[in-house]
């Protein structure tokens, strides 16, 4: 990598969705940029190679939010490059297979900025691949040509090369909108209307779905499928192939909607988990974090000495550490005092900060921690928890002769949802409560609305459990312990039952 003054630009494929498929280059080209611009890819997974203040700047299509022109992500590349920056462009499958990487070369080239072109595994062999389908066999297909169905759809010319010497596969890919056309306009090509023809949707993801029919049938077989983009066509012998050859099982949650109720700050991590096995999730913040460190920063008390610190929420240990953090220390200050962690994700988010729990209960709930916590008698012990905690575990805690003090340093306020979210709430296969208020919240959100059958609820740990009851009559499946693996697992077990 040569250090320039003007920066660098590397034109990165980032493969058609499943993680595993992005080269080596591409990774070490995330790892060492200022910012990435990226696009809808099938997977954002990637983009958490990119350092700690890399900016990661979305300039694809999505619904709601505006695009930016080709012209304009030009123009960000190179102001960026100018600066200084190492950018990186990362796009879906190739660069430079329909991904307009050549005219950001062009761009490159013409500002003066050096640039590097990483080509990526394209969406045109990879989701035929992924359904078993070889775009070359011997003795059925020698050639393969890699067409657009836009053509078409714009109203311009079909793809000349295609026509004059057809090749023995044809991959179309940007193709479902106009696919009754583009396979009429094949047959009056001379394609022989009983050619094996495949579409596959979200290929090599856990979203994966594909069908096999003939140039004839296609269209209506992808329409009673309910396929659409992203997907490629596949036009040829070996498309038969996948019938015998098809290898790939999708996720367990594939088709699934589920709703993840968490705050918007904590959700992205589920949603992503979820996500990664096939499931289309629907993020519904019911519930905000306020953190409020007044109470231990005012009188100090964040610095006093505790035998223990106990954690019963990430929430209390982000909170915790703003307060240690706004008044000039980190986990250093926690000295000798052990910290005990009530459930997998708080453990986690201790972790996360440096601190390795000295203690978790057998069970994540405060009742088993307050009876099973060691050296209680005397011993000079922090609560640090959210507003509406009650004061049992504080009482049973005291009973054992410990000094407690239970300190209030976030509050869970109510979030409106919109009409739109809602509806989706409404039509959900599953619906994931990481909280009691989540489900408080979300029966006051939803008014009337009932959560009805075959809709699953599942509880993260007990004290979700018992919240989600109470506003909704019922739990499905609760979580084994409150920890993020738990409540994923959980969700697979609530929707395996359907099918
Ligand atoms: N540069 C990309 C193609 C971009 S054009 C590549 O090399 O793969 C966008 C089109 O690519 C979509 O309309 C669809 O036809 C196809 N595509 C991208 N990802 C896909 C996927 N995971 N499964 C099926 N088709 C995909």
């Amino acid at each position: 990598m040569t250090e320039t003054a003007r920066g660098h630009v590397w034109i990165a494929g980032a493969g058609p969705g499943d993680p595993g498929l992005a080269t080596v280059a591409c990774m070490r080209a995330l790892a060492a940029a200022d910012s990435v611009l990226y696009d809808a890819l099938a997977s954002e997974e990637l983009l958490r190679a990119a350092p700690a203040g890399c900016e990661l700047v979305y300039v694809g299509k999505r619904a709601a939010r505006h695009a930016m022109t080709q012209r304009e992500i030009g123009a960000e590349i190179v102001r960026r490059a100018l600066a200084g920056q190492r950018v990186v462009r990362l796009k879906g499958g190739d660069p430079f297979v329909f991904g307009r990487g050549g005219e950001e070369a062009l761009a490159c080239r013409a500002a003066g900025i050096a640039y590097t072109i990483i080509p990526g595994v394209t969406s045109a062999i990879a989701a035929a691949a992924y359904a078993g389908i070889p775009v070359t066999h011997r003795g059925m297909s020698a050639s393969l040509g890699v067409v657009t169905g836009r053509t078409r759809v714009d109203g311009g010319e079909p793809g000349d090369d295609a026509a004059s010497s057809r090749p023995g596969t044809l991959v179309v890919l940007m193709g479902v909108e106009g696919l009754a056309a583009t396979l009429r306009g094949l047959m009056d090509e001379g394609w022989p209307p009983a050619t094996p023809a495949a579409c596959v949707q979200w290929g090599t993801t856990p979203r994966q779905r594909h069908v096999v029919a003939t140039l004839e049938t296609l269209a209506e077989a992808v329409a009673k499928a309910g396929l659409g983009a992203p997907a490629v066509m596949v036009i040829g012998e070996t498309a038969a192939l996948a019938d015998e050859l098809a290898w790939f099982e999708p996720g367990p949650l594939a088709g699934k909607r589920v709703v993840v109720t968490r705050a918007r700050a904590q959700a992205s991590e589920l949603a992503a988990r979820l996500a990664a096995l096939g499931a289309e999730v629907v993020e519904a913040p019911v519930l905000s974090v306020r953190h409020t460190p007044e109470g231990l920063t005012t009188d100090e008390r964040v610095g006093s000495r505790w035998d223990w610190i106990v954690f019963t929420s990430a929430n209390g240990v982000a909170a915790f550490f703003e307060a240690l953090n706004g008044a000039g220390r980190d986990a250093r200050a926690l000295g000798t005092t052990k910290v005990a962690a009530v459930g997998g994700a708080t453990a986690e988010a201790l972790r996360a900060r440096g601190v390795i729990a000295d203690f978790e209960p057998a069970r994540a709930t405060g009742a088993v921690l307050a009876e099973e916590l060691p050296r209680v008698q005397g011993a000079r012990i922090l609560l640090p928890v959210s507003s509406l905690t009650d004061d049992r575990m504080a009482g049973a805690l005291r009973r054992r002769g410990g000094l407690v003090e239970q300190v209030a340093i976030y509050e869970t306020v109510p979030a409106p949802l919109d009409e739109a979210r809602r509806e989706a709430v409404l039509a959900a296969d599953a619906v994931l409560f990481a909280s009691g208020s989540a489900a408080r919240f979300l029966r006051a959100a939803l008014g009337e609305a009932a959560l009805a059958p075959p809709a699953r609820l599942v509880a993260m740990g007990p004290e979700s459990a018992e919240a989600t009851r109470a506003a909704f009559g019922r739990v499905d499946v609760e979580a084994a312990e409150p920890s993020l693996d738990a409540l994923v697992t959980a969700t697979v077990k609530a929707l395996s039952w359907d099918s």
